[in-house]
């Protein structure tokens, strides 16, 4: 293959801007252009609730790179507030709209990477476009709801239940507003275990949090100084003088489809593990693009930072020649509410019986440190594994410590295909400031192995 003499990556921040590095720290003979049709390249958005948090924070403390020093340091030609429309495969151009200045571009390469990421989903429903209704996305959302909380609101309205709209009930109300979460499931946080979600329930309760499940939303209403004032549902109205919808993302994949790319089941773009899409000058990387799941042995598609950075690592490293292979994602995640620590790795039980296997469960408590050593709280541990050939299937934790950075054992289990047994006999640390001879994961293991067949 021969290296290509000018990249185009559209998108400039995980994927986008991993994959523009990597290419000139690689190939610095490589030109390589990125065009990100927002104000901002290169920043951290999984740290925008806690910056919200915190009033005497700017947020552009969360962006790592400047469009300035992309271009004097690395060599990119960064162009911001550049759109791009169109792909034209055949031809190698991408047709692109410089927004500031409405001037229409066409821009060709030799490879392009398509690292376009995802959007927030904003309700169509009436009302859902009046002042005080925000998402949080990017970084113009983060500096908007930041700008909201100066006004002081006084009720907040999260509709949507996942790990963000579970960050922002801790951070809105830590900012002084009454938190309302309305969630359309039956339960929050759709799709985690019941025992799990049971403690956030409780954490949000006792901090004042008020919460619904089961929810219509039917519209958002004005007051009389034209700003959102209310939710109207089939539960009734809720007072909201500021409604963060935080009801999932979608991948921005339209763009690659149009151009004649294959989409995957998922809605993002189809990528191999190479990165690769189904043009072999194009490649893909992050929230736009599937990864391969290591546990479902198939692409996926779980929206991450860390899956986005490294997939647009790989994406460029191979843009330039290097064949590396994306290893996969086991879908570790984890987040704060309040001082509860809550992190997951793998599938679920339910996700697990639709994916054909049998699973058995086992949740378990232990203390975060050893007994007698001062401190210490209860972490909860939930482990999946199937019940024939005892292969460890996914785990869930929570505590007000130690907790979530113990998903990180678990996630090693999956990706290395461990069965219960082997997590069982896994030499972990015993130190009694941060763990009992029987560390959680341990005495987790140790009640499950008696529902494995080996
Ligand atoms: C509040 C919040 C908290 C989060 N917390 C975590 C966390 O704790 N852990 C974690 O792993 N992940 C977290 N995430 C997810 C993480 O931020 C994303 O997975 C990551 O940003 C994806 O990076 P990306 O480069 O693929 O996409 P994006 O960040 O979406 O960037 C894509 C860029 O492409 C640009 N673009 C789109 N279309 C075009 C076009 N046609 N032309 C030019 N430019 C275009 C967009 O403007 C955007 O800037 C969080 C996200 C949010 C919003």
């Amino acid at each position: 293959m021969s290296v290509p003499r000018r990249v185009i990556v559209l998108g400039g921040v995980a994927a986008g801007m991993s994959a523009a590095s990597q290419i000139r720290r690689r190939h610095p003979k490589t030109e390589v252009t990125v065009f990100e049709r927002g104000r901002h390249i290169s920043y951290g958005a999984c740290g925008m609730p806690y910056n919200i948090e915190d009033p005497e924070r700017s947020i552009e403390d969360l962006v790592v790179l400047s469009a300035e020093q992309a271009r004097s340091k690395r060599g990119i030609d960064l162009r911001l507030r550049h759109r791009a429309d169109e792909i034209d495969l055949d031809q190698g151009i991408v047709s692109v709209t410089d927004l500031d200045n409405e001037l229409e571009l066409r821009e060709s390469f030799d490879a392009l990477v398509i690292a376009t990421g995802a959007r927030a989903v904003r309700l169509p429903l009436p009302g859902f476009d009046l002042p005080g209704v925000e998402v949080l996305r990017d970084l113009g959302d983060g500096a908007a709801i930041k700008k909201l909380c100066e006004k002081e609101p006084r009720n907040a309205v999260i509709v949507g239940a996942g790990y963000i709209g579970m960050e922002m009930a801790h951070v809105l109300s830590a900012r002084g507003l009454r938190v309302t979460v309305l969630e359309k499931l039956p339960q929050l946080l759709p799709g985690w275990h019941e025992e799990t979600v049971a403690m956030v329930a409780d954490v949000l309760s006792s901090h004042g949090v008020e919460y619904h499940t089961d929810v219509t939303i039917k519209a958002a209403e004005a007051g009389s100084d034209g700003r959102v004032a209310s939710v109207v549902t089939d539960r009734g109205n809720f007072d909201a003088d500021f409604i963060l919808v935080a009801a999932g993302v979608r991948p921005n994949a339209e763009l690659a489809s149009r151009s004649g790319l294959r989409l995957g089941d998922t809605g993002a773009i189809w990528v191999n593990q190479h990165q690769q899409t189904s043009h072999p000058s194009v490649w893909a990387a992050g929230d736009c693009a599937e990864a391969y799941h290591r546990i479902l042995r198939r692409n996926t598609w779980i929206p991450l930072g860390t899956t986005a950075n490294k997939q647009g690592r790989i994406a460029g490293a191979n843009v330039v020649g290097a064949g590396q292979r994306f290893r996969g994602i086991v879908g570790t995640a984890g987040f704060v509410v309040f001082d509860l620590e809550v992190a997951r790795t793998g599938i679920g039980e339910k996700q697990a019986k639709e994916e054909g296997f049998d699973p058995v469960t086992a949740t378990i408590r232990q203390r975060s440190r050893a007994h007698g050593y001062p401190g210490g709280v209860p972490v909860q541990v939930h482990l999946v594994a199937d019940r024939e050939t005892g292969l460890l299937l996914g785990a869930e934790l929570a505590g007000t410590e130690g907790a979530a950075l113990r998903v990180n054992t678990l996630a090693t289990a999956l990706a290395a295909h461990m069965t219960v047994a082997d997590l069982q006999n896994l030499d972990l640390v015993y130190a009694p400031p941060f763990a009992s001879v029987w560390d959680p994961v341990l005495v987790a293991a140790n009640q499950l192995i008696k529902k494995v067949g080996s």
